[in-house]
């Protein structure tokens, strides 16, 4: 099931993603069969089906499972055990995701034929926006792409970010349009491993190919945004290496270097003008049309948890589309949105059927909504029959209602068996036989400002950890929630904390005295006790800012509450909800605020070991 799409053949691919979503269901069986029939002796699978590729007994006898269940396997292959204990194609490394478990990155199982599986997906998207948008082999791409480092697992498999890996690949280099240049970042500077160097060679080679960049884009919103911030600090320098055609000293990664010499070659003082023109002067409104003229879309994910910058990227776009293309995981590479120009609001993603064997637990509608102040609330409801007995409670690709709620579990070529992403998605519609996806969010976390997900139990250990600090002093936090402020970049966390005297709770309008530094200490023990992907991107890669605690007046989380149930929550069952997203509830927080107060410190990281 590993298909071949042409991306040069515009007509071909169309006609390929219409056989895939119209054979959407046998589609889905012959891949079940595949991953059977190659991986039931595997030690994993045979313990439930006896050596038999057989899809009754799968469903019947395979658990679906989290990662805590899988993870003995994983780390026994990180330790030089054999690759078919899950696995009968070897494993070839293992991909750090985001997600963490016990504070530590998840790491899934990859082979070497993902690869070309993940290919297929990237080459299937150039048909979809060709179809939509005119003319983009007439100019460039200016996407910023970054890797990140790589440890080795003491069986010497590398262990990185899917995203890494891929860049990393044979396959990214020789990507069919690659050699025609049509990309403004020179490979050698998406390799480099100093983000910041990475960062600015990138954004010099854009700007000097400004006259010919047609699409713009990053990965993530997140990191789009970040590479707005750093224009913001280092347009005069890039100017001036503009204005000169020589390249900054500090540009000290020596195949970067070459590279982007090659382009900043020679003296362009009018361009350094024109740049200089644009970035000379706040606001810096539609400053992305302004400083790349041709550019007919801005290409980042906006679904999810980054959706929360959708605002801040339309004011710096100048009215350009926002297209999230695709919705992939470490896991696999899930699916496409086939209507890249509708409104963010409207994405929707069709699952290609070859990628994996994908199934649905039906999560109650009163799982998958939003509170009323748009936090997520799966605290109030009942055990539901998808939490009793999921195996039975699953249902396939094509048995899925529209308007349900769904949490993906996805069974891979890699071994990944009925497999909990962790993403709940809403069914929006079909395209021929194959469902298509709104991403509604990500079970159970709360806070995430670039590839971070605290999930609530990781904020609850961090606060309560915090809060030891100043219990001795008579203080008491009664209550708190959070929100991630992303009205600035980096974005940061926020939490509002309700504190009393010990000795005095009934003495409601005592005034409180919190000490700075005491506050302050609070701040970066959460952060210290978040996980090490927050850490890293405090420590590391600088895209998370110090975390605020904004402590506000007693009695403020009972207007707060007060307001939910004149939202529709219920008395019986408030439960404060520990996020918050509704504009109108952080204004009842903040009109309540009495102190302010940062982390001074960053957080450590990296990590001893991830394993
Ligand atoms: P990772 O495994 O670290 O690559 O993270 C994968 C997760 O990122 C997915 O399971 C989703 O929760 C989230 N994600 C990826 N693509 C999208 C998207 N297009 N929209 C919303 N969330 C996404």
């Amino acid at each position: 099931m590993l298909l071949a799409c042409d991306p040069t053949d515009n007509e071909a691919g169309l006609k390929l993603l219409e056989d895939l979503t119209t054979n959407a269901n046998q589609i889905q069986q012959q891949v079940l069969d595949e991953i059977l029939t190659r991986n039931a002796r595997t030690e994993y699978l045979a313990s439930f089906l006896k050596g038999q590729p057989d899809k009754q007994l799968f469903k019947s006898q395979v658990p679906i499972v989290n990662y805590e269940d899988i993870k003995p396997y994983i780390e026994r292959i990180a330790n030089g055990e054999p690759s078919h204990i899950i696995s009968a194609q070897p494993i070839t490394e293992l991909l750090t995701s985001s997600g963490t478990s016990g504070g530590k990155p998840k790491m899934m199982p990859s082979t070497a034929e993902e690869l070309d599986r993940k290919t297929f997906f990237y080459n299937l998207l150039v048909p979809v926006m060709n179809k939509y948008v005119d003319g983009l082999d007439q100019g460039k791409g200016m996407y910023l792409l970054f890797i990140k480092p790589e440890i080795t697992t003491p069986a010497g498999l590398k262990a990185r970010p899917v995203l890494t890996s891929y860049y990393k690949s044979s396959n990214f280099r020789n990507r069919p349009f690659n050699r025609f240049n049509v990309y403004t970042s020179p490979d050698d500077a998406i390799l480099c491993l100093d983000s910041k160097q990475s960062m600015y060679c990138q954004l010099l080679c854009g700007l000097v190919q400004r006259h010919e960049v047609l699409r713009v884009g990053a990965v993530f919103a997140s990191a789009f945004l970040r590479a707005i911030k750093f224009l913001k600090d280092y347009w005069p320098e890039l100017c001036s290496n503009i204005r000169t055609g020589r390249l900054s000293d500090w540009i000290t990664d020596q195949s970067c270097r070459n590279a982007v010499s090659l382009i900043v070659s020679e003296p362009k003082p009018d361009l350094a003008d024109l740049v200089e023109g644009c970035c000379n002067g706040e606001p810096w409104e539609g400053i992305i049309k302004k400083l790349w003229p041709k550019t007919k879309y801005i290409e980042v994910i906006v679904t999810g948890s980054m959706a929360q910058y959708i605002p801040t990227l339309e004011f710096y776009s100048g009215g350009l589309p926002l297209v999230s293309t695709m919705y992939g995981s470490s896991e696999c590479y899930l699916g496409i949105n086939l209507e890249p120009l509708c409104k963010p609001c409207d994405v929707s993603y069709t699952l290609l059927p070859n990628m994996a064997f994908f199934e649905f637990l039906p999560v109650p509608v009163e799982k998958s909504h939003l509170q009323c102040n748009g936090a997520v609330s799966d605290l109030n409801c009942e055990a539901s029959d998808a939490d009793r007995r999921p195996e039975t409670a699953a249902v396939g690709l094509g048995d899925v209602k529209i308007g349900h709620y769904y949490e993906l579990i996805v069974t891979t070529f890699t071994g990944l068996y009925r497999y909990r992403v962790g993403d709940i998605l809403m069914v929006t519609g079909f395209r021929n036989a194959a469902p298509q996806f709104r991403f509604v969010h990500r079970r159970n976390v709360v806070l995430s400002i670039d590839t971070d997900k605290t999930k609530e139990d990781d904020l609850l250990n961090a606060v309560a950890e915090a809060k030891q600090i100043i219990e001795p002093l008579g203080f008491l936090l009664t209550e708190y929630t959070s929100y991630a402020d992303t009205s600035s970049v980096p974005g940061h966390y926020v939490l509002f904390w309700e504190l009393n005297n010990i000795i005095d709770l009934h003495h409601l309008y005592h005034p409180m005295q919190v000490d700075e530094a005491v506050m302050e200490k609070c701040c970066f023990k959460v952060e210290e006790k978040l996980d090490s992907v927050y850490r890293r991107c405090r420590r590391r890669d600088r895209s998370i800012g110090p975390l605020e605690i904004r402590v506000v007046k007693r009695g403020t989380f009972d207007v707060l509450m007060d307001f939910c149930v004149s939202k529709g929550s219920s008395v019986n069952q408030y439960k404060t909800p520990r996020c918050i997203k509704s504009e109108e509830a952080i204004g009842i927080l903040e009109s309540r605020v009495m102190g302010r107060f940062f982390s001074r410190e960053v957080p450590s990281w990296p990590e001893e070991s991830m394993i």
